[in-house]
């Protein structure tokens, strides 16, 4: 049998043995969750652990302020509303994203717009953000996809011209590095999530740093994620002087936490590792566009996605996808199924069930082709998973993969 044969062709596998798996769980864990229940109370105010989770996270990302939400969703929420950002408010947004994203807007009441993205980062694109700025303009949310940064200083230049709030969506991003900062102390707010299929897990939970450091600032923010009771130290005051939501992490959530951010850097120093191991592995295939980090950055890799070129490769993306699939390599043709504008929410401009508000405040489009590279990218993408239980032997295997299945294409091509 020839080794060359594609296995979807009856040829030999590429990946004969197992991935590499973990358990993301412990005795920490477990040790942690006893003492939260040992305090007899699950309050965040009352108890120690959410205190401790943030307190220790505040230690590795060098910030001052920052405040323990349900949810990275919530987390996005909290910072929109502490902004200030409301009715009938723009706020610019990336296309190719978790809806977790584009909650928060709506429920404010505010208006998303879409700018397109880098073609080799499927991050924000500096110059279509801009173009995108209108009088009703009021903050723009980057998301940091995929473990890699955005290009902040283009963008925070951008923002301080026009006046505009900075949200970091950094729910994939943990530990990403933008020329050597952290992503999440970069913007006004960073918002994490620490949901099941983020870097580390607390069942469900989010994060919101407050990167002005001022405590005024701070305390907004706090209150925004707890019914705006103002509990801080020993005082506790009621406050309804406007709306804010419950999104309050338990201390059973704090817990866990504290015990997985112990393991975080590990976590991403391998992510790193393997991504950039791929990449090295592949960058020099035609027809295959590695997923790109900027020279200075250091991507974390939530996943890896590539692109493949079906000009210089005799396959479509989803062939490509399948055949590489049947090699032992798990992976998805594209990522989300389409870029969110193209959803029924905005096609039909009905955030709420019976209502078209807040969409009737404004004359935004979403139409097929605002985005175009956005558009382009969930057409050519192939994407699989990276995991820090995989073993080298599985990075070289994936590497092998997409290289048997992009030389084979490329040849049949030729013939
Ligand atoms: C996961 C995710 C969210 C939302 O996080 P949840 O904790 O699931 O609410 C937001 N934005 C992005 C980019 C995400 O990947």
């Amino acid at each position: 049998m020839n080794a060359n044969q594609l296995a979807i062709h009856g040829g030999p596998k590429v990946k004969t043995t197992p991935f590499g798996t973990g358990k993301r769980f412990g005795l920490e864990e477990t040790r942690e969750l006893i003492e939260a229940l040992e305090q007899n109370t699950l309050f965040y105010h009352s108890g120690k652990k959410v205190k401790q989770f943030l307190h220790d996270f505040n230690e590795m990302y060098g910030v001052k302020y920052s405040v323990a939400a349900s949810s990275g969703t919530a987390a996005i929420h909290v910072a929109l509303g502490a902004a200030g950002v409301t009715v009938g408010d723009e706020v610019i947004t990336s296309p190719i994203t978790d809806q977790g994203t584009l909650i928060g807007i709506l429920y404010q009441n505010a208006i998303p717009v879409f700018a397109d993205l880098d073609p080799r980062t499927y991050n924000i694109d500096p110059a279509s953000l801009e173009s995108r700025i209108t009088p009703r303009t009021k903050a723009i949310v980057v998301v940091h996809l995929a473990g890699n940064a955005c290009d902040m200083d283009p963008i925070m230049e951008i923002a301080r011209k026009h006046h505009l709030i900075v949200i970091e969506d950094c729910a994939q991003s943990f530990l990403c590095r933008y020329k050597g900062r952290l992503v999440g102390t970069i913007g006004d707010y960073g918002c994490f999530s620490t949901n099941d299929f983020k870097h580390i897990s607390t069942g469900d939970g989010g994060i919101i740093t407050v990167n002005s450091g001022k405590e005024e600032d701070f305390r907004v923010v706090h209150a925004f994620a707890d019914k705006n009771y103002q509990r801080f130290g020993g005082h506790v005051a009621r406050d309804l002087s406007h709306l804010a939501p419950n999104y309050r992490m338990t201390e059973l959530q704090g817990a866990v936490g504290i015990a997985q951010l112990k393991k975080l850097p590990w976590i991403c120093e391998k992510r790193h590792q393997y991504g950039e191991r791929i990449t090295e592995g592949i960058r020099d295939l035609p027809g295959i566009q590695p997923h790109h980090v900027y020279e200075g950055n250091w991507s974390t890799y939530w996943f890896y996605m590539m692109r493949v070129d079906e000009a210089e490769l005799n396959c479509t993306r989803d062939e490509f996808s399948r055949a590489l699939a049947a090699e032992g390599i798990p992976n998805q043709a594209g990522y989300i199924p389409e870029v969110v504008y193209l959803n029924p929410l905005f096609q039909k401009q009905q955030a709420y069930l019976n209502s078209h508000f807040p969409f009737d405040l404004s004359d935004v489009s979403y139409h097929q082709g605002l985005c175009p590279t956005a558009e382009k990218i969930l057409q050519t993408a192939v994407r699989f998973g990276v995991s820090e239980f995989f073993t080298e032997q599985d990075i070289e295997d994936i590497i092998s993969g997409i290289r048997k299945v992009a030389s084979y294409y490329r040849k049949s091509g030729q013939e």
